[in-house]
């Protein structure tokens, strides 16, 4: 099945035969592939080529670098079956979620080609006669991407589009736990890259197939001007203190911990509905999964009962069969589960599901049953992400109390309020409501559009990634004065003679 796909794609067997890092399938735990790893030597080629590709791809016109991303947009249409079935073997997501990941490939790219024509730069009014200023964006440079196993390519395509209609190269370091379907992002990139003809220059997106060292060689290199780098908070406190050493730019998308207030106002059936997708969508395994629901006393009881009738119907299985929960990544993490739910027990709560469900039929792959957790404060078991599927159910009784709690966390990624009074909706989108870097009404916190700028405050990192301007951190600004007169006035009316 896997050759099948990687034939499709354009992916040669012995990518992903010889090497030695092993690929296990979530799904069953099946052995997907053996990809090679490169060394540290390979890093120090790929980033002097990249350097290369850089001086010559900045010269093309941006319109034209956008008809790359066209290009490549193309065809990732042309094989999102195929490349969401990857996703889907490769990280676990149900065949629904494989396949919104590539469409969200394909949005980017038709994102950055509207893009490539709009990199807009101001002029500014002079303060001296015969002088007009501007200000200009202008390529960056190298981009590296580090990203996650569980947006294992359309994180690659939020950086890459945008990196590319900016006039930059990119080198990749995908999850160790995801080097196959970047192995085919790869694929399909040269692919566009043959279409697109002589100007784009060899080695404009480049993989690094490797693990944290890998990473961090990348991380290191001041050839590297900006690190887009996606994964935990602990590995962003890593990185981000070596990349300022050197005065190089970060994108860091890291950890969240979600909430959603419920009032009682609320359509409690359609709440039901946007708890059930944000919370036990791709195994609780999105950054932006719903963790912890502030629902009020005078409702909480209520959407607790239909919530648990709810979990205990939603389908738990093989991904490509139907179902709508799949496995989590890997045994670690399911031990990390079961874990925080001890100390979650052992801190008062009262723990609904969370057990661990076929394991005679895949005894080397993990599948739980999500968990919802009732807690009767915010401790630090709440306040911690975990990434799997457990549900924190807390109670409030007045707003201010409500927006205090969604507040109390170190992330600050997405959040969201259900209810149908417009002061409440208003304050928790204001300057003192929500403090996170997405506050959504009416709708769940996760299945982000790539039009919005998407990323978090405090521990989330403070990156913004995909559409509004997002695409300004993969340029550089330069203020531009010119002097069209014959004189040489200078600023602030300082006198030189
Ligand atoms: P992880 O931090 O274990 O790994 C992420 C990537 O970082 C991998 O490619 C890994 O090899 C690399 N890495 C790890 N340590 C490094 C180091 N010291 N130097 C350089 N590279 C290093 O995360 P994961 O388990 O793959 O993903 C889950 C986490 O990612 C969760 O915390 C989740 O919230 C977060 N996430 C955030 C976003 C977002 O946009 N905010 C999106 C997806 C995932």
């Amino acid at each position: 099945m896997i050759q099948a796909l990687m034939n499709q794609m354009g992916v040669a067997p012995a990518q992903y035969q010889n090497g030695t890092l092993a690929v296990h399938s979530p799904i069953d735990g099946s052995l997907l592939g053996k990809v090679a790893q490169h060394s540290q030597a390979d890093v120090d080629v790929q980033i002097e080529q990249a350097q290369q590709a850089f001086t010559q791809w900045r010269n093309v016109p941006a319109p034209r670098r956008g008809e790359l991303v066209r290009l490549l947009g193309n065809i990732l249409r042309e094989h999102k079956q195929a490349l969401g079935e990857l996703v889907s073997w490769e990280a676990g997501k149900i065949t629904q979620e494989g396949l919104g990941e590539v469409q969200e490939m394909i949005d980017i790219c038709d994102f950055a080609v509207g893009l490539s024509r709009q990199l807009y730069g101001l002029t500014i009014a002079s303060e001296r006669p015969g002088h007009h200023m501007r200000e200009s964006w202008h390529p960056l440079g190298v981009v590296g991407v580090i990203s996650a196993f569980n947006f294992p390519v359309a994180v690659w395509s939020w950086n890459t589009a945008l990196a590319l209609v900016c006039g930059n190269a990119v080198i990749w370091k995908p999850s160790e736990k995801t080097p196959l379907t970047a192995l085919a992002c790869q694929a399909l990139f040269e692919q566009a890259v043959q279409q697109f003809g002589a100007d784009a220059p060899p080695h404009l997106s480049q993989v690094l197939v490797g693990d944290a060292a890998i990473g961090d060689q990348l991380v290191c290199d001041a050839r590297v001007p900006l690190i887009s780098a996606t994964g935990s908070t602990r590995m962003g406190k890593i990185v981000a203190p070596k990349v300022a050493e050197r005065f190089g730019k970060c994108i860091l998308e890291l950890g969240g911990n979600n909430a959603m207030i419920l009032a009682p106002s609320a359509d409690l059936d359609l709440a039901v509905r946007g708890i059930l997708f944000s919370a036990v969508g791709t195994a609780g395994q999105r950054c932006t999964s719903l963790r912890r629901l502030i629902a009020h006393e005078s409702v909480q009881a209520e959407v607790l009962e239909k919530l648990k009738k709810a979990y205990q119907s939603v389908a738990i299985g093989n991904p490509l069969q139907g179902n709508l929960v799949g496995p989590l990544i890997d045994r670690h993490s399911f031990e990390q589960m079961q874990a925080m739910l001890q100390k979650a027990r052992d801190a008062g709560g009262q723990v609904f599901g969370g057990e661990r469900v076929l394991a005679a039929e895949y005894p080397d792959a993990y599948y739980v049953q999500p968990a919802i957790v009732q807690m009767s404060s915010q401790n630090t078991v709440v306040q911690t992400e975990t990434f799997a599927p457990i549900l924190y159910v807390l109670s409030y009784r007045d707003f201010d109390e409500a927006l205090a709690m969604q507040n109390d966390v170190p992330q600050g990624l997405s959040s969201c309020i259900f209810t149908n009074d417009i002061r409440e909706a208003e304050q928790f989108l204001s300057a003192s409501g929500s403090d996170c870097g997405i506050a959504n009404v009416n709708i769940g916190t996760s299945g982000a559009e790539i039009g919005g700028a998407f990323g978090g405050e405090k521990e989330t990192g403070g990156g913004r990634e995909s559409g509004s301007d997002a695409w300004k951190a993969y340029m550089r600004r330069q203020t531009n004065t010119v002097n069209y007169s014959r004189e040489l006035p200078l600023a602030q009316g300082i006198n030189f003679s």
